[in-house]
């Protein structure tokens, strides 16, 4: 096991070019941030490829040393630079925090590699590496904590989430994300302020919510660390305090994971603005019913003609929670395999062709289309354009 930090690690040749140009110029250059903590932890899933770097040069220098720059957060310092292939690499002047009202900072230039770490939320977050020299910098004690799995805020815990409440999150996902603890002083801060949370914008917590169920290892422990922490009591009061068993989460989809973890989700999603088609999809999941309950063939068309556009998601959800070997689902399959309708739009009639057919436009077509589909639940051998123009006719 690593005890020490290695003596060096890989850093793409395009960042070592830009860092190259930065130093030539006279201003000392720092590879920083995730993509120095992921390497260390061999993070195959997170490899090294957005290594941000740090410079003592202003974002005015940096934009005049390269052909092609954007200003992708210059008020922060930030300047992406665009390499031969033109992909960006964010090269960020070290700053230091000046005034923060715990949403927005105003930060300051001219200072120096420290202090730009020292602004940084956790030590595992606050090294530096440097390429050609192959030294580091932790004035944190961020490999420490690193190697004890542990969470740890930079500096007094209060004042930086006092700062910064996304902080606060920010420790929850990466705590649940690499499976660390989250050192007690950090804890404990964490949940005098979690109400505080309150303050941020629906939308940073949105986003928070979103890479933090995708990054987990474990859903389930993200959840029950947002309700012991308090900030799911202040922003999704619907996590459940214990989740039901965990996601096997292939691919995390959020809206699925969160119907998971919180019921009803709907109002989670109207709470975090999400958009109106995420909005529709979790109330359809929250509609339901769950499950078709029997795995006759009728009741499970029925069930998915009702549930509609709802039916895969709550396919899914029910394939997580432990019955998935419930026999429904292979009815289900069966169905799917057969084609048979469980919806208007797979009838082999429509309301076109039953106007040509004679019916008077109005409000009987929508009876007789909701009929023949019901037959066709019971019985999908009657899907065909004769048997159902034959049923359409008896129906008055
Ligand atoms: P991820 O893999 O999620 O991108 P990351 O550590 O790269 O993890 P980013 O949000 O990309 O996280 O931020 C890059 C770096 O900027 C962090 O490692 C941290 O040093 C610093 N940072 C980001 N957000 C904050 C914050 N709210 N407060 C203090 N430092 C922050
Ligand atoms: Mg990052």
């Amino acid at each position: 096991m690593m005890t020490r930090f290695p003596e060096s690690i890989p850093v793409p040749p395009q960042v070592v070019a830009i860092l190259r140009v930065l130093e030539d110029a006279g201003h000392e250059t720092w590879c920083v941030g995730g993509a120095i903590r992921d390497a260390l932890l061999g993070d195959q899933h997170h490899p090294a490829q957005d290594v941000d770097l740090a410079t003592a040069a202003p974002p005015a220098v940096v934009r005049q040393l390269f052909r092609r720059t954007i200003p992708v957060g210059i008020e922060h310092g930030t300047v992406g630079v665009l390499d031969d292939d033109g992909v960006l690499h964010e090269v960020t002047t070290f700053r230091r925090d000046v005034r923060t009202d715990g949403r927005h900072a105003e930060v300051e230039f001219g200072v120096e590699l420290d202090d730009d770490l020292a602004r940084r939320d956790f030590t595992i977050n606050a090294m530096a590496y440097h390429p050609v020299h192959q030294t580091w910098r932790d004035p944190f004690g961020g490999l420490d904590d690193l190697l004890a799995h542990r969470i740890r805020a930079v500096g007094d815990p209060d004042q930086r989430f006092h700062e910064d409440r996304l902080r606060i999150l920010r420790a929850l996902r990466f705590a649940a994300r690499f499976d660390f603890t989250i050192d007690p002083e950090t804890w404990r801060a964490a949940t005098d302020q979690a109400h505080d949370t309150s303050h941020l914008s629906a939308e940073r917590v949105r986003d928070e919510w979103i890479k933090g169920l995708t990054t987990a290892r474990s859903a389930a422990h993200l959840a029950t660390l947002w309700v012991r922490s308090g900030v799911a009591a202040t922003w999704i009061p619907e996590l459940h305090a214990v989740a039901p068993n965990d996601v096997r989460v292939d691919d995390r989809d959020p809206i699925l994971v969160t119907a998971f973890l919180a019921a009803p989700s709907a109002p989670v999603w109207r709470r975090l603005k999400g958009s109106t088609a995420e909005i529709r999809r979790a109330e359809g999941i929250d509609r339901g019913p769950r499950s078709p309950g029997t795995p006759e063939p009728n009741v499970v068309r029925r069930w998915l003609a009702d549930t509609g556009p709802a039916a895969d998601d709550l396919v899914r959800l029910a394939s997580w929670r432990d019955d998935a070997a419930a026999p429904w689902l292979e009815t289900i399959a069966g169905i799917r395999e057969r084609g048979e309708p469980t919806h208007r739009g797979a009838l082999a009639i429509d309301g076109a062709q039953l106007l040509e057919a004679g019916f008077p436009s109005g409000p009987l077509v929508g009876r007789v289309i909701a009929v023949l589909l019901d037959a066709v639940l019971e019985d999908p051998s009657l899907n065909t354009h004769e048997q159902l123009l034959a049923l359409a006719r008896t129906v008055t």
